[in-house]
């Protein structure tokens, strides 16, 4: 049993995390973060997601928006060409080699003087009154506990904020955004240009029938190097914090995936395809959330509300997808434009010591459909680690003002003009 003591301990090395890891070193926070996988990138890594919304506003003139520990990471891969774009389908969003962005993302962390631990899954927490003081781990050693003054979950599921007694909720009113499998598609010469209508008519050509497939359609990204195809088709109605609803859906998507590739074997130029890997894990849009101090709501994106704690910008749209129906749609602000995030939305409402950040972060069914993308994570991750280790040093009473003008020296952008 090792009890080793931290100010900060992140939970889950996503882009959330990664960013929430590297602002609480920065910021001077002996920092520990805990990745269940073996490596970090979360859904850019494992989940085949492999495009950056969120970076940019939706204009005819696209803007950056966000900066810091975000925009280090683009550049980084940008130097590397590991990333295209910008491109637009719906939004703005750039294309990302996988693998580099996990060479990066440990890079980037060994430079802030992050304690980065692969392969440790957060399986419980303990707290005093309403703070919490340390988390449980599980690797293939056993068990161990490691205490810190101030905590960030950015596990996605919400496990450290469930553990440990903070208040979370699943999903908005009954409504939760649809899971689907990222899947790569190789064997496609890239000169070959695969859209999504290329998509929907090849499954109709299939005559695949919604008993078979769930989506007719997905976004069609090609990957910098290999120009692989990455689509998310196969989709499923699953719980994500049950582990039989969860094995009935990845086997389900992988059953419909060899279907897909026999449809996208039809379109033209696509007759060599093949299926160079699925997930590995299916892609959960939502699950828990934190129940925060002040939700985040669609209609301050529509209002244009602006915050005294605006902590970060966010620039995607609403994108919802059914599980009634497999459909989905895409609502947009008014003129594309970028939007504020306020520091409430990501801090626990009976749990001081504790914060939120990525998809985790307190938005209804259409705000939270907007700041969840990976662009919005980094700086939403970002705010919430530097925020961490304030409150580590300080104190339970957050100082906004503080902590902006450590976003902004982290290079974070916190205007919308
Ligand atoms: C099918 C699909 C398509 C999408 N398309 C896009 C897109 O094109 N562009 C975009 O920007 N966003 C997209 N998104 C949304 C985006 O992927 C997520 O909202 C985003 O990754 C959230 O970042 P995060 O860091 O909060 O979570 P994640 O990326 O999910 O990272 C969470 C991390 O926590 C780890 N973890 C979980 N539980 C534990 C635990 N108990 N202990 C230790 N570690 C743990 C996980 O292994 C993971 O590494 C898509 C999502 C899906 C599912």
């Amino acid at each position: 049993m090792s009890h080793e003591k931290y100010d900060v301990i992140v939970a889950g090395g996503g882009s959330a995390g990664v960013a929430a890891a590297m602002a609480s070193a920065e910021a001077g926070a002996r920092t520990l973060l805990i990745e269940k996988y073996n490596c970090l990138g979360g859904a850019s890594t494992m989940r085949s997601v492999n495009t950056y919304c969120g970076m940019y506003t939706l204009e005819d003139k696209p803007k950056i928006i966000v900066g810091g520990v975000g925009a280090r990471v683009l550049s980084e891969l940008t130097q590397l060409n590991a990333v295209t774009g910008p491109h637009r389908h719906r939004g703005v969003y750039v294309v990302f080699d996988p693998e580099t962005v996990k060479m990066v993302l440990d890079k980037l962390c060994q430079q802030a003087g992050v304690e980065v631990m692969l392969g440790c899954f957060v399986t419980g927490a303990k707290r005093q009154e309403n703070r919490v003081t340390s988390v449980l781990v599980a690797d293939h050693g056993g068990q161990q506990t490691f205490h810190a003054a101030a905590f960030v979950d950015c596990t996605g599921d919400g496990d450290l904020l469930f553990q440990s007694g903070a208040e979370t909720r699943y999903g908005n009113d009954e409504h939760v955004n649809l899971g689907s499998l990222g899947t790569r598609f190789g064997g496609i010469p890239a000169s070959v240009v695969v859209a999504q209508p290329d998509i929907v008519s090849a499954v109709k050509r299939l005559k695949l029938d919604k008993g078979q497939v769930t989506k007719d359609r997905s976004v069609a990204t090609r990957l910098p190097f290999s120009h692989d195809l990455v689509c998310y088709l196969a989709s499923a109605d699953y719980d994500p914090r049950d582990a039989g609803s969860m094995t009935a859906a990845e086997q389900d998507g992988r059953r419909q995936a060899w279907l897909y590739l026999d449809a996208i074997r039809t379109i033209p130029g696509c007759e060599g395809a093949y299926l160079v890997s699925t997930g590995p894990e299916f892609g959960t849009r939502e699950s828990r959330h934190l129940q925060s101090k002040r939700m985040f709501l669609w209609t301050d994106v529509i209002d244009g509300h602006k915050f005294d704690d605006c902590i970060a910008l966010g620039a995607w749209g609403a994108e919802w997808h059914s599980r009634e129906d497999y459909s989905s749609s895409f609502d947009i602000q008014p003129g594309g434009s970028a939007y504020q995030i306020p520091m409430s939305c990501l801090m626990s409402r009976n749990t001081p010591n504790l914060f939120a950040a990525g998809r985790l972060a307190d938005g209804d069914r259409l705000g939270g459909a907007a700041i969840r993308v990976m662009g919005t994570a980094f700086a939403t991750g970002q705010a919430s680690g530097a925020a961490a280790a304030q409150v580590a040093e300080h104190g339970d009473v957050l100082s906004i003002d503080m902590l902006r003008k450590t976003l902004i020296s982290q290079g974070a952008i916190l205007k919308t003009d």
